[in-house]
């Protein structure tokens, strides 16, 4: 049913989010066993407040972040996703991720909602740097104005980037399918794409390992399977 769809679709919008990449050796938030928020409360790490008034376990949560993306690689399955935009099966990808898997797998029409970890930027002169720079001694500290240099992503507190929002909001206006990969659908208004495109008369699709309080708008919902291995489902099924 699902490769008919995609067989089908004029226009297909993939919404992924940190499931998508825990395949890859990156752990999600909100897994119920193993997500980062299950060990850690958000707003004493990753938050605006966090950034002022708990500078250090800031810096050294950003820090072990950077440092798991830079040890682990996309995997077939975001391959999978850069071949099909390539062979025009599917159009945009919308992402919460902040670690650049898709990109680094070759994807291209990306959105990023929650900005990225590969770059750090000057809070002040907004001067950008590498994201290794932040493992280095004085790493935080701006080379043009001294200023706190921190995570090009969206902290909890701050709001989401403007071209990012109208640019998935259009996405998901044009989509025809829309396919949710390993996202709770828990975080506002990012959860809001996927709704919307239904209400523009798109397929959704949720592909999920646990259940998200979007499941009863899908079409189609699937439990209980990793990503990746529904990805190499799906591709082995096209390509006979
Ligand atoms: P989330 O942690 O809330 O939910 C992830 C969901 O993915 C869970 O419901 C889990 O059941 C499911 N999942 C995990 N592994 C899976 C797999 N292999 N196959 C199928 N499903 C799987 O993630 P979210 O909805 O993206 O939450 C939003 C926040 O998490 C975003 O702000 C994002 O920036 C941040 N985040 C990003 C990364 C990353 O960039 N890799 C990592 C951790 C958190």
């Amino acid at each position: 049913m699902f490769l008919n769809w995609l067989k089908e679709a004029k226009h297909v919008v993939v919404f992924t989010g940190a499931g998508m990449s825990t395949e890859s050796g990156l752990p999600d938030f909100r897994s119920s066993l193993t997500g980062l928020w299950t060990k850690k409360d958000p707003r004493h790490y990753a938050s605006t407040e966090a950034m002022k008034y708990h500078r250090e376990d800031f810096v050294s949560f950003y820090q072990m972040r950077i440092e798991n993306l830079l040890k682990h690689q996309p995997h077939t399955g975001h391959e999978i996703l850069a071949r099909w935009e390539k062979e025009g099966i599917i159009q945009s990808i919308i992402t919460q991720n902040v670690d650049g898997f898709h990109q680094r797998a070759g994807s291209k029409n990306v959105i990023e909602l929650h900005g990225t970890l590969r770059t750090i930027r000057c809070e002040i002169c907004g001067k950008e740097y590498p994201n290794v720079r932040f493992l280095q001694p004085e790493g935080t500290q701006c080379t043009e104005c001294n200023g706190f240099v921190r995570p090009s992503v969206v902290l909890f507190g701050e709001s989401l980037p403007l071209e990012a929002i109208r640019k998935a909001e259009k996405e998901a206006y044009k989509a025809d399918l829309f396919i949710v990969l390993g996202s709770s659908l828990q975080v506002y208004p990012a959860n809001q794409y996927p709704l919307l495109a239904k209400q523009k008369g798109a397929r959704l699709v949720i592909v999920n390992m646990e259940e998200t309080e979007m499941d009863e708008y899908a079409d189609l919902v699937i439990h209980g399977e990793k990503i990746g291995d529904w990805l190499r489902a799906i591709e082995g099924e096209r390509l006979v």
